[in-house]
């Protein structure tokens, strides 16, 4: 398993800002925001893409979504709603590998396609 920069960010060796953290996952602000409120859920599970996510892992990807829908709801996007994305391997623009979800609300985002 390669150390990313996400694994040292969960080991708090850099600094991030945490909005959420428990046994299994933590958020963070992405550094990078390409939407007024982007965050980023990491497991503390090693899984590089969701291509390596194991039948028996699916609880590990079913609680970042979670993670993401309640930290939606408690910031009053419910409603107006938002978008998570995952990105897998280069064509999907993934950068960092350790797998992880954006959560991206608080404007309109647009299709895709369009
Ligand atoms: O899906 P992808 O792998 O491209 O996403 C990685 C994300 O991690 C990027 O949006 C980047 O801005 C973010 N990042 C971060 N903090 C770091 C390094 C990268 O929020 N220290």
């Amino acid at each position: 398993m390669t150390d990313t920069i996400f694994h040292k960010i969960i080991r708090r060796e850099i600094p991030a800002d945490v909005v959420y953290e428990d046994a299994h996952l933590i958020a963070f602000r992405d550094i990078a925001p390409q939407a007024p409120v982007h965050v980023l859920f990491v497991p503390k599970t090693d899984i590089a893409t969701l291509n390596d996510v194991q039948p028996d892992q699916a609880q590990v990807i079913g609680r970042l979504a979670v993670a993401a829908a309640d930290y939606a709801k408690a910031q009053g996007f419910d409603e107006n709603g938002y978008r998570i994305v995952m990105n897998c391997n280069g064509d999907g623009g993934q950068t960092v590998f350790q797998v992880h979800l954006h959560l991206l609300a608080g404007a309109p985002l647009g299709r895709f396609g369009t």
